[in-house]
């Protein structure tokens, strides 16, 4: 697979930026606590589906110390519409109470302090690290895997290799939003089943090779959004002709 070059790379991420200027996560949170809530809840669950059970939890506690007091038995019952809710309520009960012990009630500002939390590994590490204090982290789930693999961006055989290779490769101003343009063309286009390659904005750039739309269709399309051509067209258009001569030569041919 040919990879990437400084340029393509910064063309994907103008392309998938410009589909969405704002990029933000889909799921629901009221501050840093109810972020890493949702994101503990959104493992192997939709974010449609955490951000149907939440409202209602994040109502009753939205600091450790409600979570606490709350209990995991209520927990449960608040978000039992979502897989793996025993596990995940006991995990949230927990690292409250980590939280209120060890950090002052807040949640940390960093990585390994993050990820000694029960429930929580890289990913919603990463993902609260950019979401709730800005970080440039790009937290690499299912569909940015999928992606990072498929398109040829950053190609690995672990979540980590992929990571570490989106590091690499994603241009500084792209850094902060790059998880979320990336999960979001992964989740909306570059779907698991049946990729959406005839609407997707980067399908020139992208590698795969059982694209589901004809070359010329993607060619044609690729003219439409490039502002610069990637690659330099084979023949030159002719010069159009000037219309006025310049002054002097009319000058030349006046004395003529
Ligand atoms: S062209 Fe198809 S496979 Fe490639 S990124 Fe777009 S949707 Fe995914």
């Amino acid at each position: 697979m040919r990879r990437f070059s400084k340029r393509e790379v910064a063309e994907f991420y103008r392309r998938l930026s410009a589909s969405r200027p704002i990029p933000q996560t889909e799921l629901e949170f009221i501050n840093p606590f109810t972020l890493l809530v949702a994101v503990v809840l959104s493992a192997q669950a939709t974010d449609i589906g955490v951000n149907r059970a939440t409202p209602a939890l994040f109502a009753l506690a939205d600091r450790p110390g409600e979570m606490l007091a709350l209990g995991e038995e209520r927990v449960a019952e608040l978000v039992r519409t979502i897989g793996l809710f025993r596990t995940k309520a006991r995990n949230i009960i927990a690292l409250s109470r980590m939280l209120i012990d060890e950090h002052g009630g807040t949640v940390p500002r960093d990585r390994e302090a993050l990820e000694k939390l029960p429930g929580v590994g890289r990913k919603t590490a990463n993902v609260v690290l950019n979401v709730a204090f800005g970080e440039p982290t790009i937290a690499v789930d299912t569909h940015i895997f999928r992606v990072g693999n498929r398109t040829g961006l950053a190609p690995g055989k672990t979540p980590l290799a992929v990571e570490q290779g989106l590091e690499a490769v994603t241009p500084a101003q792209y850094k902060h939003g790059a998880h979320h343009w990336l999960i979001l063309h992964g989740r909306y286009v570059c779907k698991a089943r049946k990729p959406d390659c005839p609407v997707c904005a980067v399908a020139d750039l992208c590698r795969y090779g059982a694209k589901t739309a004809p070359a010329e269709m993607i060619a044609a399309r690729a003219q439409a959004v490039t502002a610069e051509p990637l690659v330099e067209p084979k023949e030159t258009a002719k010069k159009a002709p000037t219309p006025n001569p310049p002054r002097k030569r009319r000058r030349e041919r006046a004395g003529a």
